[in-house]
């Protein structure tokens, strides 16, 4: 039995589709071709912590495998899904599992390698100052090291702390969710696959569904959000780009996970928040949702800033009551994207308190007494988002309310009633 949430969850992280029916068909004829010699993949110790006790704990390792990621864990994934060699690695708030090889460190990327490299060779003393070529091993430390440090970021964001998570729901107290992990019993999951031959017989042996594109999945039995990300794209292949990526959809199962992934937060709010962690990693970074699940997109215009002041003085900007409406990722087009994009950053930039908020206005509190006043009409918080989004101060007070409304009932305006949380 599934619960309403999860159904709309289906619906909006996953879609079936005929935009790229011809490349489904390509795609299983390689997933044939590549699978066709059974080659077991080989087992190999991490030459950087070299699986030793000391060296994990410093650079935040907890395990390199077997770890339980996916459905039916780590051996399952070498089992089924076979490859030159998969390589896993859990930390303290998230599980990676990669089949991609190594690769060249491009010349205008190097200072960005460089400086990860730096941060990593600080618990793992062997790691070199400079690399012309990273190896499987390698690139998954930095990965995991940068999704830390994203988790971090994430965290500050919402302003809070693993404190503020108890492994239990709580009888007494603000509602925080269901477990340690921002309200999820378990860690969240990324499986980043060198072809869509891996991808797809993996994401679909739990979704039911190939798709062709990174797709995000919640595993309601284990309480963990999982992204399937297929790297096979050029810009892809290079981690410069990838690792954004993977960050756009780390931060939709962030919020999705936040105080429990009981309902599906609204979309404009979901990706403009995505976009923001994106392009903090990266600015020139986009990841769009659409049919085929998400994918890096080239198809907008790099400075976004520019763009988004562009959409103002055209008028053709969105209003948030417009945006507040939309229900599927597909519903926001490129000018949607980069408005919700503008919005979340101007409430991170201007209004950090009403940004905290916000995703804590779905349960009706923040969680610490105080912080969940509706703004005022008229009020100066109104007036600073009027002046942002070109309304009078009356009618952005009144967006704002409606905005905490809508976010303290879970959902955008307009939406039915919700399955009760389980
Ligand atoms: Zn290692
Ligand atoms: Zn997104």
């Amino acid at each position: 039995m599934q619960s309403r949430g999860q159904l709309r969850g289906r619906s909006r992280w996953r879609s079936t589709g005929t935009r790229r029916t011809f490349l489904g068909a390509c795609l299983a004829l390689a997933a044939l071709l590549s699978l066709a010699p059974q080659k077991a993949a080989a087992v190999e110790v991490c030459p950087w912590c070299k699986n030793d006790p000391a060296l994990m704990a410093a650079a935040g390792v907890v395990s390199h495998g077997p770890i339980p990621i996916g459905p039916k864990g780590s051996e399952e994934i070498v089992r089924t899904l076979p490859t030159t060699l998969w390589v896993f690695l859990e930390t303290a708030h998230l599980r990676w599992a990669s089949n991609l090889g190594p690769c060249a460190v491009d010349l205008k990327d190097k200072p960005r390698v460089e400086a990860e490299l730096a941060r990593l060779r600080l618990a793992l003393p062997t790691v070199p100052e400079k690399a012309k070529k990273l190896d499987p091993f390698l690139r998954l430390h930095l990965f995991a090291m940068r999704g830390e440090e994203l988790y971090a970021r994430f965290q500050k964001l919402l302003q809070v702390t693993d404190a503020d998570f108890p492994a239990e729901r709580q009888a007494q107290g603000p509602y925080m969710g269901n477990g340690r992990f921002l309200g999820e019993k378990d860690k969240f999951e990324v499986v980043i696959h060198n072809v869509r031959a891996t991808h797809v017989p993996f994401s679909q042996s739990f979704s039911g569904a190939g798709v062709t594109d990174s797709l995000r999945w919640h595993f309601k039995e284990h309480h963990k959000l999982i992204a399937s990300v297929p790297a096979e794209d050029p810009d892809l292949r290079q981690d410069r780009w990838l690792f954004p990526h993977v960050a756009h959809n780390l931060s939709h199962l962030f919020f999705c996970a936040y105080k429990h992934f009981n309902y599906d937060p609204p979309i404009w709010l979901d990706e403009g928040l995505a976009h923001a962690v994106e392009k903090e990693i990266d600015p020139e970074s986009n990841t769009t949702d659409g049919e085929e699940g998400s994918l890096r997109d080239t198809s907008g215009p790099p400075d976004w800033k520019k763009a988004a002041r562009q959409l103002v003085l055209s008028g053709k900007d969105r209003s948030l009551a417009d945006l507040l409406h939309a229900k599927e990722f597909a519903e926001l087009d490129m000018d949607a994207n980069i408005v919700a994009w503008s919005k979340v950053r101007f409430l991170m930039e201007t209004e950090p308190d009403k940004f905290r908020e916000v995703p804590g206005a779905r349960e009706g509190a923040i969680g610490r007494p105080g912080r969940a006043q509706r703004p005022e009409p008229g009020g100066p918080a109104a007036q600073r988002v009027a002046g942002a989004l070109r309304l009078d101060a009356r009618r952005a007070g009144r967006l704002l309310a409606r905005l905490g409304q809508a976010l303290s009932r879970g959902h955008g305006p307009g939406a039915g009633p919700l399955a009760p949380a389980p």
